[in-house]
């Protein structure tokens, strides 16, 4: 499977079938804006289609999905595009492991999806999670969530507006966000891994591993003080038993939350550990739909949620597990290491959404991928989008510059005995 460059014949805003509903006023308007597209580029037509200060179309005409393709990056990044007969198009990413598989997987929703309306989004949604008879799953959710996202910047395109103000907000004015500490973009939140001089590949690590990674963290304490929120990521790679004498170390430094204390895959254990300390727990960047959350939620496991709006289930399931999360007065802080679906999809998400915490790598403006780049982060806070949709706008020729193989498997093994060891 090879990704396929983008058709460059697409068709304009069309209303013939349904000229009768418009007025004489709005039939004039709409010749005069079809005559003015054609005389321009193709590419600022699509532009025009999507950014201009009218909807490409009322909201009463028919429009029907009419492709869906995908593209890999060479850094493992995966985007689905889906086109529609109005020359509306959408966006959105899938999830970096098994990249080759999550863009054949988006491709076989066509048989389901083109010819279909897709501004009914959660239907849709329904529809290709529970058409399936395996469900859930990082691949088949990630496939759901990248559609979902396109699907969304279509119809927030439709409408004329960014795609928050469809699902009841805006809810705040900015969004926090954490990244790279900084005066200049006023960012005072970051997150760290348990440093030491080498990973913690053992399951049960020795009183030597333990004061390494504690005095790094003091001296990263000291250094910022108490003005900057400092998050440490275990990834997973900490076993249980070393979690335990972590998070207990630790603690005297004010780690603003522990992520991942552990895999994600034995959530009692999670439990267990969240019950022995006060630094708040927070995970969801491996968990899958609101059932996965449920179970985080019901046990207690995490007291801030990670959900990644690329393979949790889209926006229409981040918005679902915002709910259940409030209902357990829970903040939901998004996943993002990746690239500006992801992190557009995301604030849209904090615009609609009251127990949004910050989002993670929300300082990153993707000018290598998009046409205009984010709007900068001020005072540690970036603008809610206002242009319809996700905001955003791919620039095709940046990204097609990067397709490529994505990255290899990342196997990692104890440098001591070579049994494999997470990571
Ligand atoms: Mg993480």
């Amino acid at each position: 499977m090879s990704p396929a460059r983008a058709n460059d014949v697409r068709s304009l805003p069309r209303n013939t079938k349904h000229r009768s509903h418009l007025s004489r006023r709005d039939f004039f308007d709409r010749a005069a804006l079809t005559a003015g597209l054609l005389l321009l580029p193709q590419g600022m037509r699509e532009l025009a289609a999507q950014t201009g200060g009218d909807t490409p179309i009322s909201p009463k005409e028919s429009l029907k999905v009419t492709k869906i393709e995908t593209f890999v990056l060479k850094n493992s990044w995966v985007f689905v595009k889906i086109s529609t007969d109005a020359g509306i198009t959408g966006w959105g990413e899938m999830l970096k492991d098994d990249a080759k598989a999550c863009a054949a997987g988006a491709l076989e929703v066509a048989d389901y999806l083109v010819g279909k309306d897709p501004r009914p989004v959660a239907h849709h949604w329904q529809a290709i999670h529970r058409g399936a008879f395996y469900r859930g799953g990082p691949i088949k959710t990630a496939i759901s969530s990248g559609i979902d996202q396109a699907l969304w910047d279509i119809t927030g395109k439709c409408f004329g507006v960014p795609i928050y103000k469809l699902l009841g907000g805006p809810t705040r004015q900015r969004v926090r966000v954490y990244g790279r500490v900084s005066k200049e973009t006023g960012v005072n939140a970051m997150k760290v891994g348990p440093r030491a001089t080498r990973a913690p590949f053992k399951y049960v690590e020795g009183r030597k591993f333990v004061e390494e990674v504690t005095e790094r963290f003091k001296a990263l304490r000291e250094k910022y003080g108490p003005d900057v929120d400092i998050g440490v990521d275990f990834h997973g790679a900490v076993q249980p038993a070393t979690a335990a004498l972590l998070i207990k170390a630790l603690e005297p430094y004010h780690p603003w939350f522990y992520e991942e204390i552990v895999q994600a895959l034995n959530v009692d254990v999670m439990a267990e550990l969240a019950k022995k300390t006060h630094i708040p727990i927070a995970t969801g960047e491996r968990i899958f739909t609101k059932w996965g959350f449920r179970e985080i939620l019901e046990k207690r496991a995490a007291t801030i949620l990670q959900p990644d709006v690329c393979y949790a289930g889209g926006i229409t399931e981040l918005k679902i597990i915002a709910g259940m999360a409030e209902t357990y007065y829970t903040p939901l802080a998004p996943h993002n290491p990746q690239g500006p679906c992801s992190l557009a999809a995301s604030l849209q998400i904090a615009g609609c959404i009251p127990n949004f915490l910050i989002q993670e790598r929300g300082d990153n403006e993707y000018a290598d991928l998009l046409a205009k780049p984010l709007p900068p982060v001020t005072k540690g806070h970036r603008p809610l989008p206002t242009e319809p949709g996700l905001g955003i706008t791919i620039d095709e020729d940046k990204l097609l510059a990067q397709v490529g193989e994505p990255e290899p498997y990342r196997a990692k093994f104890d440098p001591d005995d070579g049994s494999v060891v997470d990571w």
